[in-house]
Order: C-alpha cells, then sequence, then structure tokens
C-alpha cells in the first residue's frame, strides 16, 4: 500500500455518543467513510493509562464498559473487533526507545470503542490499543507519535481519542461554554492550523485557562501522538468542533 494513510483525533465527550443519533456521531461516521479503507486501527485512548507503554496483544479484546450510572442500552454493548498480534510486532518495532509491551489483560475501552463503533460498525477492521504512560513527560507522547509514522506506510490508521478541553469536576450539561474552555480550545484550534505545535505540548505555560482545559491531561495526551504524525506541509482539518456540557470540546482533527 502506497497511499498515506491519514491521521485523527477524535473528541469522544459521552459513552452516549456510541448510541445516540446525534452530530458527533454523524461526523465519526461520514469522518471514516472519507478514509482509505485501513487494513487495522491503532488507538490512542485517554482511558487506558499505565506503567511503561503497553500495546493489547490478545486476538479478541473485550469490550470494557469503563463508566458507570449509564442506561442499560449502553452496557450491552459488545465491539468484537479482533486484534492484531502482526500490528503489536509493528508497534513494538517503530518504536524501540518506547519499550513497548505486549499486554493481556486490556482490551477496547469506552475511548476506542465508543467511536470506533460509529466508524466501522461491522467491527471488521482489527484494533490494537497503545496505552498512555502516565509517568512521562509531554514531549516523550510527541515524540512516540512522530516514530509510529511509519505505520501510516502500511495502511494503519492511527487515531488519537480524547478531549482537548477536558474537565469532568466542571461539567454541567445545561451550560454554555465557560469563556477559559472556549478561548483555550480556539488557541488550539488555531495553533493546530499554523502547524504550531510547541505551546500546544507547553500547555503548562498558557496560564490558569490552561490548567482547568487540560486539567489531569489523560484526554488531552492523545492530540499529541496525532500532531506528532503531522509531515511537513501536510493539510489539517476539523470535522467537528463544538463545545458541550460547559467544560468538553468535541474538536475532531483529521491529518493528511
Ligand atoms: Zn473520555
Amino acid at each position: 500500500m502506497s497511499e498515506l494513510m491519514p491521521v485523527l483525533f477524535i473528541g469522544h465527550g459521552s459513552p452516549m455518543n456510541a448510541i445516540e443519533d446525534n452530530e458527533f456521531s454523524r461526523a465519526w461516521t461520514a469522518a471514516a467513510a472519507e478514509l482509505p479503507r485501513p487494513r487495522a486501527v491503532l488507538c490512542v485512548s485517554a482511558h487506558w493509562e499505565t506503567r511503561g507503554v503497553m500495546v493489547t496483544a490478545m486476538e479478541k479484546p473485550r469490550t470494557i464498559h469503563d463508566f458507570y450510572g449509564f442506561p442499560e442500552e449502553l452496557f450491552a454493548v459488545q465491539y468484537k473487533a479482533p486484534g492484531s498480534p502482526q500490528i503489536v510486532e509493528a508497534v513494538r518495532a517503530a518504536a524501540p526507545f518506547a519499550d513497548v509491551s505486549p499486554d493481556a489483560q486490556w482490551g477496547l475501552d469506552h475511548g476506542a470503542w465508543s467511536v470506533l463503533s460509529r466508524m466501522y460498525p461491522r467491527a471488521d477492521v482489527p484494533v490494537v490499543q497503545l496505552s498512555l504512560d502516565r509517568a512521562r513527560p509531554m514531549e516523550f507522547h510527541y515524540e512516540l507519535g512522530r516514530e509510529l509514522g511509519k505505520l501510516r506506510e502500511e495502511g494503519i490508521l492511527i487515531l488519537g481519542s480524547g478531549n482537548i478541553v477536558h474537565n469532568l469536576a466542571l461539567a454541567d450539561f445545561s451550560a454554555a461554554a465557560y469563556d477559559w474552555a472556549q478561548s483555550f480550545d480556539e488557541k488550539v484550534g488555531a495553533w493546530i492550523l499554523a502547524g504550531d505545535h510547541q505551546p500546544i505540548i507547553r500547555w503548562r505555560e498558557q496560564g490558569q485557562e490552561a490548567q482547568l482545559a487540560v486539567n489531569s491531561a489523560e484526554h488531552y495526551k492523545p492530540l499529541l501522538y496525532v500532531l506528532g504524525l503531522q509531515r511537513k506541509n501536510e493539510p489539517v482539518s476539523f470535522f467537528a468542533e463544538s463545545l458541550v456540557a460547559g467544560s468538553l470540546s468535541m474538536r475532531s482533527v483529521r491529518i493528511g
């Protein structure tokens, strides 16, 4: 396969997007339809933080319902995409410095399946998840993303799933976007369009609004992988942009 596979970051928001028909679920379905069909998906989800970097190495990853207080219908979703031992080896070989370990315990968390069930509802594209090593600095996630770039040449879709602005403690589903949430989301959007990644990586230098928006950072880190994968002069665009619940940005990015 000679075509370079695009890269996506999806702002996943509520797990209900897996079963609700709304502007986001429709945007994800449309984004997948516009891509070449991938050989497999490598998903970096906000919901898998570990010590060291891990990849799911089982042949049949389980569907993890890692949330509480949602309807039975959501707990009933099973996303039965197969794993791919081949992709696991490709990931480990692409980034030896990261010392990626195969994992047999995890599976697909809702950061992966809530999005992938709208993109590939037949679950017929193999999926491997890559964990976030919580001990590593922001630069590491960006660099590791870059090192995975050769997978794009092999028809593998790299998908970051998180939210650029994510502060659940302040989320309010009846609220309009907080000023700081809107402001930080717009700044990051402008930096992405300008290809100016340093202020995105160094968000801690962006003051109080960045602290509130990025918060515990696990939802932000998947974006760094995606930006690290952008090649020189490669186009970038957004296929969702709204803020919901006051403090969640659904901004979704396509590179390539
Ligand atoms: Zn989430």
